[in-house]
């Protein structure tokens, strides 16, 4: 016989945005089960870089000074040809930009950020985290919502948060639409600091350009490691096929680059490749006691490094619209709706600009960019502005 349990409240999914929820959803007074299919919690062994608008996120669910402990505090963000090696443009993270933002902008490894979330919530007493629960159907039943598992577990619940991610289950009540490939694959990891040859200030996020091509680095870890992420669109590319955007055509791909970036591209593992997903924004994500968060809701390209970020921030909104709308969910979760989804569909859809922008291959538009990226000060934050300004308290 099945067996079925009641539980208050119930996340799918313990990723970034799910952790993040289950303690906002936990500050509310409400007790919630994390389901995650994996055998362990866990994140992918690369960084990730966090805007101020997520840094106030951390600092509200009280976990900020536990991610200091692990994270690096940029001076810059510098954008540079991956080709002339010429430092194209540059944003200062320090002084005015705190100032304006009260938050740091900062990178860390994944793992410590992952792990972060994990223990402040195995630390609370009203979160209960499941491994191996991989969530098959969730279905609506108006007071009530089911959730059934891979292996039968059934679970019926009051309110139903689908944090799955990109290839999200729980996406499928709302839409059946696909993720969108973007053609772009990345190679992504971290290696000790002291294997680095330095070729600029290793306190910045430095992101060098070229047509359909960039490479990513910045320290983690105390500056222990460095990470890096090449990204590049495959002209191989076969829908239903893996054989697309391999460690040859990265190669080819940067063998042309200024000696910097040759040399750094050496240090990329090949083992594992991340084609590039997201979706279209869509008008609706919440069916009664059932609403999506993250990725599941809003996948996007990484090219703003904000998918993250906009996961903590639905989960620092869904956490005040909870408190607004105390006894009542369905409204609460219809408010938390109508205020990300404007919000994250420009972010998703401004992602794929800005990969237009920093990937053009056409040398006027090229000339244009560079020219205009030249023209700026380090200070100037008005590009920047309506993304990184604090939102939730
Ligand atoms: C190359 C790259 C670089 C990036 N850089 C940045 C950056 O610098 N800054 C930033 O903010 N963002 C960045 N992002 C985006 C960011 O990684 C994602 O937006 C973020 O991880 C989304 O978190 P999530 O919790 O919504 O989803 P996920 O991280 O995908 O977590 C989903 C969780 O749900 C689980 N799950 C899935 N299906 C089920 C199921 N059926 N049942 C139970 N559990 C399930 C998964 O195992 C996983 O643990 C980057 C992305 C890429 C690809």
């Amino acid at each position: 016989m099945t067996k079925v349990t009641e539980v208050p409240f119930l996340i799918v999914g313990g990723g970034i945005g799910g952790l993040a929820a289950a303690l906002g959803v936990a500050e509310t007074g409400r007790s919630v089960h994390v389901l995650e299919q994996a055998k362990e919690f866990g994140e992918i062994g690369a960084g990730i870089q966090l805007a101020p608008n997520a840094t106030a996120v951390l600092d509200k669910f009280g976990v900020l000074e536990a991610i200091r402990e692990y994270a690096v505090f940029p001076k810059r963000l510098v954008l540079m040809d991956a080709f002339s090696g010429k430092e194209l443009s540059a944003l200062d993270l320090g002084g005015s930009f705190r100032e304006r933002y009260g938050y740091p902008y900062l990178v860390l490894h994944r793992s410590d950020l992952h792990k972060v979330l994990l223990d402040a919530c195995r630390a609370n007493g009203r979160i209960t985290l499941l491994t191996d629960q991989m969530v098959e159907h969730v279905e609506n039943l108006g007071e009530k919502a089911r959730v059934v598992c891979h292996d039968g577990t059934t679970y019926l619940t009051e309110a139903v948060i689908g944090a799955d991610g990109l290839w999200s289950k729980t996406r499928r009540l709302f839409s059946d639409d696909k993720p969108v490939c973007s053609q772009y694959v990345a190679y992504r990891g971290t290696i000790p600091m002291s294997e680095i040859t330095p070729h600029a200030d290793l306190d910045d996020v430095i992101m060098w350009i070229g047509p359909h091509l960039h490479l990513v680095q910045y320290p983690v870890r105390r500056k222990e490691l460095y990470n890096q992420v090449v990204v590049f669109k495959s002209f191989r590319y076969k829908e239903d096929s893996d054989d697309w955007g391999t460690p040859d055509e990265l190669d080819e791909h940067f063998g042309a680059c200024c000696p910097p970036v040759r040399n750094a591209v050496t240090y990329i593992q090949r083992q594992r490749r991340w084609p590039m997903y997201d979706r279209e924004p869509i008008d609706n994500w919440t069916s009664g006691r059932i609403t999506l968060l993250g990725d599941a809701a809003h996948p996007m390209l990484q090219y703003l490094a904000q998918g993250g970020c906009q996961a903590l921030e639905d989960a620092a909104c869904l956490t005040e619209m909870l408190r607004l709308h105390d006894t009542d969910v369905e409204k609460a979760f219809l408010a938390y709706q109508q205020e990300r989804i404007p919000r994250t569909a420009t972010v998703q859809r401004s992602a794929r600009v800005w990969g237009d922008i920093i990937h053009a291959d056409d040398p006027i538009a090229i000339l244009l960019r560079n020219t205009i990226m030249e023209q700026r000060s380090p200070e100037d934050i008005s590009h920047v502005d309506w993304l990184y300004s604090r939102r939730y308290n």
